[in-house]
């Protein structure tokens, strides 16, 4: 019987890539102090894809940072993957990142000094893998790029930096991939190219998505939407599971 508890414990714990647990953030701010987040809590299917929406202001970025390990909460408890965050340390945290996380922010962040196959190197360079530019090539011809590798990313359009940073984001395989508006300074037609390459990654290889959006539509697309307003959860739902 023991042995019975313990096993359904552990699936139920395998089941869930993230959890959080009474998650507040204060920042010090001008020597005030700026409640963003309010005793958040929820947890995150494995292989799932959840977005977060919310008026602008109302905690989402300082939330996606939290769940990834960009930063820490103020109390509460952040669980990736098993690991509770908040007990790391920054390099320890940095490594977790390396290991499990992908993020893609809004504004791209590709360093401007290296080329797009160096960008997606990096991951690859700090993970110690093999055949480094062999396989940041292969990412680059997933996400359309291959002949944009010796490109510097001011050479290359928003649409094409998202992608490299879709490539980069992609790199280490993350059991989870953070997306903080990825489609935000994109028309339409590349956004649906970026979209497509996020939840390709969800169907084909399970990678847990949680995007941060204002775009209805892709929230849609997605099996849970959770609703942030004043750094409080004010809705939780599936459009996906209702249809
Ligand atoms: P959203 O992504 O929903 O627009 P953010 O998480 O970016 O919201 O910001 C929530 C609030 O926290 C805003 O009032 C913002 O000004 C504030 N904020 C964000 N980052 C910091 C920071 N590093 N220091 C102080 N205040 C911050």
């Amino acid at each position: 019987m023991a042995n019975i508890h313990i096993q359904i414990l552990k699936t139920s714990r395998l089941e869930s890539i993230l959890n959080i647990r009474n998650v507040n953030k204060i920042y010090q701010s001008a020597g005030r102090e700026l409640s963003v987040l309010n005793q958040i809590n929820f947890s995150i299917d494995r292989a799932s894809t959840v977005a977060i929406t919310g008026p602008s202001g109302s905690g989402k970025t300082t939330l996606l940072g939290l769940c990834a390990g960009l930063d820490r909460a103020t109390n509460g408890t952040v669980e990736l993957n098993g690991i509770a965050l908040e007990k790391l340390n920054e390099d320890e945290r940095a490594a977790v990142r390396n290991q499990y996380v992908g993020f893609i922010f809004q504004n791209f962040q590709l360093l401007p000094t290296l080329t797009a196959l160096e960008n997606v190197m990096v991951p690859l360079e700090l993970r110690g893998a093999k055949n480094i530019k062999a396989r940041a090539l292969d990412l680059l011809d997933k996400v359309g790029l291959a002949d944009r590798s010796h490109h510097y990313p001011v050479q290359l359009s928003g649409g094409e930096q998202q992608r490299v940073s879709l490539a980069r984001a992609f790199s280490n395989q993350p059991a989870i991939l953070f997306a903080d508006e990825p489609t935000g300074n994109l028309d339409a037609e590349t956004s649906e190219k970026v979209i497509k390459l996020l939840f390709d990654l969800n169907k084909d290889a399970g990678t847990t998505l949680v995007i941060v959006t204002h775009d209805l539509e892709l929230a849609a697309r997605t099996s849970r939407t959770i609703k942030i307003k004043g750094g409080v959860i004010v809705s939780d739902e599936n459009p996906g599971y209702a249809e």
